[in-house]
């Protein structure tokens, strides 16, 4: 755990998040700002400042971060109409939260992406 990263405070129960999904290794919850009706983040619960250097370091954990965004999307009803998954990386990438995170954005159109 790193002291002073917010995602890791809310991993061990320090700031508060509304959970969707937990596992031995990721947690989902929701997006403090919803982007958009559905907008979850997903982490996982050892911290990587992003998702190149966690993809890297240990590909088995950044597999369970996808796997548990697939499983979001689907209880979160979204495989019908389909959803988007990012992850910021970077200044360049719009990364403000350097814990590696997916947002799952979905549950309405969410046109086509901005450069
Ligand atoms: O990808 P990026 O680093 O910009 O995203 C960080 C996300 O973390 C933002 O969408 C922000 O709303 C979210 N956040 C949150 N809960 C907090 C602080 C930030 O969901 N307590």
């Amino acid at each position: 755990m790193e002291i002073d990263c917010l995602f890791c405070r809310i991993v061990a129960g320090q700031i508060p998040a509304t959970v969707v999904r937990e596992t031995d290794t990721t947690l989902a919850f929701r997006d403090i700002s919803p982007q958009a009706v559905v907008h979850v983040l997903v982490i996982p619960k050892e911290h990587y400042a992003d998702v190149a250097t966690l993809t890297q370091a240990d590909p088995a954990l950044a597999g369970d971060v996808l796997g548990t965004a697939a499983v979001v999307a689907e209880t979160e009803g979204l495989l019908a109409d389909g959803f988007r998954l990012i992850f910021n990386t970077g200044s360049f990438g719009g990364q403000e939260v350097f814990h590696a995170h997916a947002h799952v954005l979905g549950g309405e159109p969410l046109g086509p992406m901005r450069a």
